[in-house]
């Protein structure tokens, strides 16, 4: 790790507070309100001293993307004298087969990207008795190496899914395209705000959640959050921004 990879713990708060501080700047140019906005703190691949550090910052909300290093982190966090209060969100590739040890760990999984995929956090949470929160994870540019429904499949995907009685979809979730302009990726936003309100309307998504705004509309990373927010998301999930760069590793897309 080089010298300018590392950032101190104690900058996670100054830089926490730059983020929030652009996220109520764009709700405000957009006519929003700030608690419309969830931050999820996207925490994979550092260290649960940071998440500790962001959770003393107010943070409730962290995300990760492997069901090991999530359950890893949880198993940290149970152990401390005083554990932290913390909503974990799934947000990576979820293979089937890791499915079960996620049951009921996590407030809300965003990445479900088939139907195969619900159908088994279906088997398994009832299996535990349990209902999961989720959101349709949407390929909005049709990039060949990510994962989600293409927008033309998601709402065939909502119908079938709409009946199992241990899912409950809450909204849309995307990665749009890295870019150096984020205003490129605003019609996909702005597609994507429009398609969760289409399917509001036509009832697939859950009407109303106890813990989350709904519809949920998950979208706007460290390069482009400002833009997501302008267009209607409900949730940014920023790493870099917060945490600092994070060494190179696959974070979820195919290849
Ligand atoms: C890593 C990751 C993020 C956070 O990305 P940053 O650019 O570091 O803010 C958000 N969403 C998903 C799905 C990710 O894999």
């Amino acid at each position: 790790m080089s010298a300018d990879e590392y950032t101190p713990a104690s900058e996670i708060a100054g830089q926490l507070s730059r983020v929030r501080s652009r996220i109520r700047a764009a709700c405000e140019r957009s006519g929003r309100r700030e608690a419309e906005v969830s931050l999820i703190a996207v925490s994979k691949l550092k260290p649960f001293a940071d998440i500790a550090e962001a959770g003393a910052a107010g943070v409730e909300d962290f995300g990760e993307n492997y069901v090991q290093e999530l359950t890893g982190k949880i198993a940290e966090n149970a152990a401390l004298p005083d554990p932290l209060r913390i909503r974990w969100h799934m947000i990576g590739h979820l293979q089937k087969n890791k499915v079960k040890y996620l049951i009921g760990r996590t407030a809300l999984i965003h990445s479900v990207d088939s139907v195969p995929l619900a159908a088994q956090i279906e088997k398994e949470a009832a299996k535990q008795d349990r209902t999961e929160r989720i959101l349709l994870e949407v390929n909005v540019a049709g990039e060949e190496s990510k994962w989600g429904f293409s927008p033309a499949s998601v709402r065939q995907a909502a119908r079938e899914v709409l009946p199992f009685p241990h899912v409950r979809v809450l909204g849309l979730m995307t990665s749009a395209p890295l870019t150096d302009d984020p205003e490129t990726n605003r019609p996909y936003f702005r597609a994507l705000a429009s398609l969760a309100r289409e399917l509001a309307a036509e009832g697939l998504l859950a009407p109303e959640d106890s813990l989350f705004r709904v519809p949920v509309l998950s979208m706007g990373m460290t390069g482009d959050f400002e833009v997501a927010v302008e267009e209607g998301a409900t949730m940014v999930r920023v790493g870099t921004a917060i945490f600092g760069k994070r060494e190179p590793q696959n974070g979820g897309t195919k290849k």
